[in-house]
């Protein structure tokens, strides 16, 4: 849907009218996961007919629009979840933003909203966070949340694709996901709901993934369960849990071997910046001789038989917001499969390593090729 006549994202554009107002920041301690938002906010306005409006950063403030508008009937919306960092040294850094943004695309791509040139959306980021960088909390686990969001701003009711459309960013400082360290959870393996399905959408993170969710979340909270673990179809794959993608480790108990497996990308799970970013560093830093680690089918049935036979070592949760979340049951079947835990401890030992190794990187105590930008 876009010509080449029309305007690129161009953030040497960029306009900024300042808030008047300059938060302090709060303490470290008062700080919940998306509750408050710094003094400012990024839009930019994209028509079919011009392309993309010179993006504006202004006071963070309501949005006016009109009650037939499309985002509010037919759910043309999609967003993101990245995190920046203040490292050790005072800088300000984001962990793998590309990776975001070319998710972003693929994800506006989809429902028929326009795409933006990446690299222009990562600089006019920067410039949001500048304005507001005494904001961004310092301290381990503490870090600035950014949701960049774009929506379809068409009026009427007719069922099309967009021609009018909207990305805006706002950020909320934010501290760990678990205060006192890891907080295993017990999942229950859902099949009576199913998340995402071959030929869906499961793989782009659209906000109309995420409402049907809800419910499926509050049964497994009613029988004693924090989220639940998605498996899909009859063979009862395990594809994702909550809202994050999922390892398991097995042991096998003839040859000793460890593997670490995550479901394939296959269109039905989203494509996860921490999954990937495991995958990436296991692979590099694992003694081969000791783990493999694979993107497979595996189903629930298989967890069930291997812990049986004692060869279920860890499993846990990967995304954004808690980077690892160690698991420590799994609801199947009426029953309970265990996930061993280190004794006294909240989580396995690759669980810990694996958390360690990614903070070391977003905090700037490693370096890891181009996943810290500045
Ligand atoms: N799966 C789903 C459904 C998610 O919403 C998220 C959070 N973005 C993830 C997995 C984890 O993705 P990421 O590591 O990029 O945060």
């Amino acid at each position: 849907i876009r010509t080449m006549a029309t305007a690129p994202l161009d953030s040497s554009k960029l306009e900024i009218c300042r808030n008047q107002k300059k938060s302090q920041p709060r303490p470290n301690n008062e700080l919940v996961f998306g509750r408050t938002f710094t003094d400012h906010m990024l839009t930019v306005e994209w028509t079919a007919e011009k392309g993309w409006a010179a993006p504006q950063i202004k006071p963070y403030g309501p949005l006016s629009i009109d009650p037939s508008c499309c985002v509010l009937h037919y759910a043309f919306e999609l967003f993101e979840g990245l995190k920046a960092y203040r490292t050790d040294e005072g800088k300000i850094t984001l962990f793998r933003p590309d990776k975001n943004m070319e998710r972003m695309n693929k994800s506006a791509a989809r429902i028929c909203l326009p795409t933006f040139e990446t690299d222009e959306l990562i600089k006019l980021i920067g410039k949001l966070i500048e304005e507001d960088k005494h904001l961004v909390p310092q301290g381990k686990g503490y870090s600035l949340y950014i949701r960049p969001t774009m929506i379809g701003t068409s009026n009427g009711l007719g069922v099309g694709h967009p021609d009018k459309a909207m990305i805006f960013v706002i950020t909320s400082p934010v501290g760990p996901y678990y205060k006192t360290g890891f907080k295993a959870v017990r999942l229950l393996a859902t099949d009576f709901a199913t998340r995402a399905w071959p030929g869906g959408v499961g793989d782009k993170k659209l906000g109309a993934n995420y409402a049907p969710c809800i419910l499926p979340q509050l049964q497994a909270a009613e029988k004693g369960y924090q989220q639940n673990l998605w498996v899909f179809g009859p063979e009862k794959y395990i594809t994702e849990v909550g809202t994050m993608n999922v390892f398991f480790a097995f042991k096998d108990s003839k040859t000793g071997k460890k593997e670490l497996v995550t479901a394939p990308l296959d269109g039905t799970i989203l494509e996860g910046v921490t999954r990937d970013s495991i995958l990436a560093l296991t692979r590099e830093k694992l003694d081969p001789k000791e783990w493999e680690v694979n993107e497979r089918y595996y189903s629930i049935n298989e967890v069930a038989e291997r812990a049986k036979k004692g060869e279920l070592i860890e499993a846990f949760g990967a995304g954004t917001a808690a980077v690892v979340s160690p698991i420590k049951a799994i609801g199947w079947q009426g029953k309970d499969i265990e996930v061993p835990l280190l004794p006294g401890e909240q989580s396995g030992a690759l669980t810990k390593d694996i958390a360690s190794w990614i903070a070391d990187i977003q905090y700037g105590r490693e370096k890891h090729g181009n996943w810290s930008r500045v």
